[in-house]
């Protein structure tokens, strides 16, 4: 008997793992695969050469949490990108994008000087906007329905946004209501200049940048930030695992039990409260509370009987929109990527950015279409990453290996194909090579080895349904209140004593450890009776 059964260890079931330990209670983490940590997870991947599996760059970890956990002393070491990104364009042409207000407006204006002299105005107004956002990230949202404590929360998120100038109110409002092309084109003019921005619009999303409410998946990938410099993106030295590794190892210390390969069959309910759950191989582990690390989704539809839910809303929970609408691979490399725009194979700054194939934003709509007429594009959205620039434990001496990111694949084919094919998969793969062999024409010949995960890869290898990376799409009405449900946004799902501590909750996906954090707090409070 445990106070708290988490099912799933992924970084968040471990954060929360190792709050509730910390508080006093006694918790047990059930994880389906052989190695804690979700989509946050270094491996092998060919002899040799690791890297991150899932995701790949660091920038949302919540610096509390990091604190908190002690992750440095656990082994956690994050370094920044020598450049933040590096967008290869066609006849040779590239945009760099370095660090520091001057030599940003020095790239931009290779592009447009009035988009250069613009810039400031508008870094300086995301800033605002991130920082209000970065303080929602760390509240449980005021939840409908709730009592006088949820009427108190929205007042002061109201005198918050009133706290800001009008024109910051109304950057606030365009982000989180338009399109990222439509907050984009009043600012810039430049095609270039727009897609770079707009591309961090439609990570993780099935939609293009004309879509609704890109913009603020837009501003969702800005609240972060690297060792103490905001909005900067950074690499976890041992690829992402190393995050989860050390986050285990804290939750471990605290005095967490985590058990590796339960998967979890149901939540067991008696006299309509969670008393714990049964195991695949039908053991039954109580607890006074259960946390579900895993996406709303997965856990009404797979893991809860209907008849413990009412019909109209356990409707609500297994309709929650998903599909990412990713593929992700790795390649193991005899040698770095020799650039047409930027020559030389030797590791230079552009190497260790963040390399984004999504010139215009007019291709990135167009591969979005075509992903909506045929599953996927022959003209991708790629960013690469080559982490072992940066850290060499990953490859073997003057050898690397490269995380491919892929935007718009749909989550599942029509027509008779289906992702389930491995000649399906394959082709696509060798169309991602392509695209960054047409920037960088020795790629595709130095590939060694490769991995590559379709979203059904992710669904079965990490339960992400539909291969949506943030447990359910970022849209705005699966967002604050409204994530994953409304009346549900407080971390208390609708039976008694059942929890949701993963990115399906607020403040949603990336490896930030927040929901897991504030889930952790609420039930505390509830098992503790800590105000
Ligand atoms: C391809 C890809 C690229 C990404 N890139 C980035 C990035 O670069 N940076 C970033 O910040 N974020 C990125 N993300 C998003 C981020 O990785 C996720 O939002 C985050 O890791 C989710 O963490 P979580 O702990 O909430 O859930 P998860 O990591 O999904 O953990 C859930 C856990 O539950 C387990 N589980 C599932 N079913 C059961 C069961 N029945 N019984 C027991 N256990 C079960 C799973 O195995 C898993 O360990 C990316 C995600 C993907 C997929």
């Amino acid at each position: 008997m445990y106070d708290v059964a988490i099912i799933g260890g992924g970084h968040n079931g471990l954060t929360a793992a190792a709050y509730l330990s910390r508080a006093g209670l006694s918790v047990v983490v059930l994880e389906k695969n052989a190695v804690a940590g979700g989509a946050a997870l270094t491996e092998e991947f060919h002899p040799g050469f690791r890297n991150s599996v899932a995701s790949y760059t660091v920038s949302l970890l919540d610096p509390g949490v990091i604190r908190d956990l002690h992750l440095d002393d656990h082994g956690l070491k994050i370094i920044e990108r020598p450049a933040a990104n590096f967008m290869p364009i066609d006849r040779g042409k590239a945009f760099f994008w370095p660090y520091g207000m001057a030599a940003k407006q020095a790239e931009i204006a290779k592009f447009s000087v009035r988009d250069a002299e613009q810039y400031p105005r508008y870094d300086a107004a995301l800033d605002r906007a991130a920082a209000v956002l970065r303080d929602l990230t760390k509240k449980t949202p005021p939840n409908a329905g709730g009592g006088w404590l949820d009427v108190l929360k929205g007042a002061g998120i109201g005198r918050r946004m009133l706290g800001l100038s009008l024109d910051d109110q109304r950057v606030l409002t365009d982000l989180f209501t338009k399109s990222a092309a439509d907050f984009l084109d009043p600012w810039f003019e430049n095609e270039h200049v727009k897609a770079l921005f707009a591309f961090d619009g439609i990570v993780g999303s099935f939609a293009a940048p004309s879509t609704s409410g890109t913009a603020y998946v837009l501003l969702h990938h800005c609240f972060g930030e690297v060792n103490g410099k905001p909005g900067v993106w950074g690499h976890a030295v041992g690829g992402m695992g190393a995050i989860t590794q050390a986050m285990a190892r804290a939750a471990e210390k605290a005095g967490a039990e985590i058990r590796l390969d339960v998967p979890v069959a149901r939540v067991v309910v008696e006299n309509a409260r969670a008393v714990g759950v049964e195991l695949k191989s039908g053991e039954i582990v109580r607890a006074r509370a259960v946390a579900a690390n895993v996406g709303p989704k997965l856990l009404f539809r797979d893991l809860i009987d209907e008849k413990d839910v009412d019909p109209p809303l356990y409707r609500r929970f297994t309709n929650i929109k998903t599909g990412s609408g990713t593929f992700r691979m790795n390649v193991a490399l005899s040698e770095l990527p020799n650039f047409t725009s930027r020559p030389g194979s030797k590791p230079g700054a552009h190497h260790g950015a963040g390399i984004v194939i999504a010139p215009t934003i007019a291709y990135m709509e167009r591969a979005y279409l075509d992903a909506k007429r045929d599953g996927w594009s022959h003209e991708p959205i790629v960013e690469m990453l080559i982490p072992s620039v940066l850290d060499e434990s990953l490859a073997p001496k003057s050898q690397h290996v490269a995380s491919l990111f892929v935007q718009h694949v749909a989550p599942k084919l029509t027509g008779g194909r289906s992702w389930d094919d491995e000649r399906e998969k394959e082709r696509f793969a060798d169309v991602v090579i392509e695209t960054v062999t047409k920037h960088a024409p020795n790629f595709r010949s130095s590939i060694l080895g490769r991995q590559v995960l379709s979203p059904l890869d992710l669904e079965m290898r990490f339960g992400l349904v539909d291969g949506d990376i943030f447990h359910g799409q970022l849209s705005l009405d699966q967002l604050f209140s409204m994530r994953p449900v409304l009346g549900h946004a407080d971390y208390r799902m609708p039976i008694s004593g059942l929890y949701l501590c993963g990115s399906g909750a607020h403040p949603g996906g990336g490896v930030t450890g927040l929901p897991g954090r504030n889930a952790a707090r609420e039930i505390v409070r509830d098992l503790k009776g800590w105000f």
